[in-house]
């Protein structure tokens, strides 16, 4: 069982194929303290997905050593593992359930007042209320009748509900109007607070606070440093 965790993720010489002769990430070692922003950026298909697949245990490293909190992640129940990772991805998740099922999700026992009040925090509850039935309608297939922004927002939500100190964020390439970014960005912002988190980007400017920065090209990181040094 991984004890209720602060955040500090160390990498080890870590090395990674998915299968085997050809090897994705080579020698990778960084280090997050509790509550930094790390930042991931690089060419497509660099690895970047691939360091926060391994962090989660999603598939097993070849060799090295990866920590949090010096637990070594192999030593503890996958399960109490992904308790404490919260991970917002390019492609949301959302069940064909109601909005507020999918909000609770987030965490055993969230009741609907916790909820609504997360909803409202992470701009959810405005475009909810304006939904046919607000809280209670059913997202058809995975929220087809929800816009991509919106989509995101509630993934958004869902994850404060959970409430993990380690965060995974895997920056959509998405095509939304300047308001439903910035509605994101804001609620981006209050997710991360006090969390451990990692942010891979496509755009330089949502890193630019980052506390560290990873440049990954083919598998290895080739740099590194905050966004004034680099
Ligand atoms: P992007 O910016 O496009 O999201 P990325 O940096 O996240 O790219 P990864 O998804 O980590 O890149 O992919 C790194 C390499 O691993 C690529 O060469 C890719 O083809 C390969 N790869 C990714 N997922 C798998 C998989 N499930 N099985 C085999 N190879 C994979
Ligand atoms: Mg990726």
């Amino acid at each position: 069982e991984l004890k209720p965790v602060k955040g500090h993720v160390v990498f080890k010489d870590v090395n990674f194929s998915y299968v085997s002769g050809r090897q994705i990430l080579k020698n990778n070692s960084f280090e997050a303290l509790p509550g930094q922003k790390i930042g991931l950026c690089g060419p497509t298909g660099a690895g970047k997905s691939t360091i926060i697949n391994i962090l989660t245990r999603y598939y097993d490293i070849d060799s090295g050593i990866i920590e949090i909190d010096g637990q070594n992640i192999y030593d503890v129940k996958q399960e109490s593992l992904r308790k404490q990772i919260g991970v917002v991805l390019q492609e949301p998740f959302l069940f064909s359930d109601t909005v507020m099922n999918n909000l609770k999700y987030g965490r055993d026992g969230a009741s609907e007042d916790e909820c609504t009040a997360v909803a409202k925090d992470a701009n959810c509850h405005e475009f909810i209320t304006r939904l046919p039935k607000g809280y209670d309608t059913i997202l058809s297939d995975g929220g087809s009748n929800l816009s991509q922004g919106q989509r995101q927002l509630l993934t958004i939500a869902r994850a404060m509900i959970a409430d993990p100190r380690i965060l995974i964020l895997d920056e959509a390439t998405s095509n939304v109007d300047t308001r439903t970014e910035k509605n994101i960005q804001a609620a981006l912002r209050k997710l991360q607070e006090g969390r451990t988190s990692f942010v891979i980007a496509h755009r330089l400017s949502t890193i630019k606070d980052a506390h560290k920065i990873l440049v990954i090209n083919q598998g290895e990181i080739v740099e590194r440093g905050t966004h004034d040094e680099m």
